[in-house]
């Protein structure tokens, strides 16, 4: 379920969306912004094909599991067909928004990588 909100209670600072479990927000500037709305839904999908592992992993502020999450997410992101996000722009926030202790390049390789995987039908 994806809920539109103007709340900064529930969507932190410079972030334009939040999932939490099978719940996402998204700031209601963003309604039109079909990429971050396919990101956010891959947090939730994630979430149910794997429920535990995601609160486990999340509760332990599991960082390879977390950048592993951003990648999946951003990556769907990327290859939205109305709204991408450029891989750059994708790398970048992965590199300096969440705390993953991840070069921007490296984050870049991961992003491409996925990119690959999910064109070739492998995820
Ligand atoms: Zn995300």
């Amino acid at each position: 379920m994806i809920i539109y909100t103007n709340s900064r209670r529930l969507v932190p600072e410079q972030f334009a969306g939040r999932a939490i479990g099978p719940v996402a927000f998204i700031l209601k500037k963003y309604r039109d912004d079909t990429g971050l709305r396919a990101h956010e839904q891959k947090h939730i999908d994630d979430f149910k094909a794997a429920p535990w592992k995601t609160f486990w992993s999340w509760l332990r502020g599991d960082k390879k599991w977390k950048l592993r999450s951003e990648v999946r997410a951003f990556a769907v992101q990327c290859l939205d067909e109305s709204k991408p996000i450029s891989v750059y722009k994708a790398a970048a926030f992965i590199a300096t928004r969440y705390g993953l202790d991840i070069f921007e390049q490296d984050a870049y390789l991961l992003l491409a990588q996925q990119i690959g995987k999910i064109e070739r039908g492998l995820a």
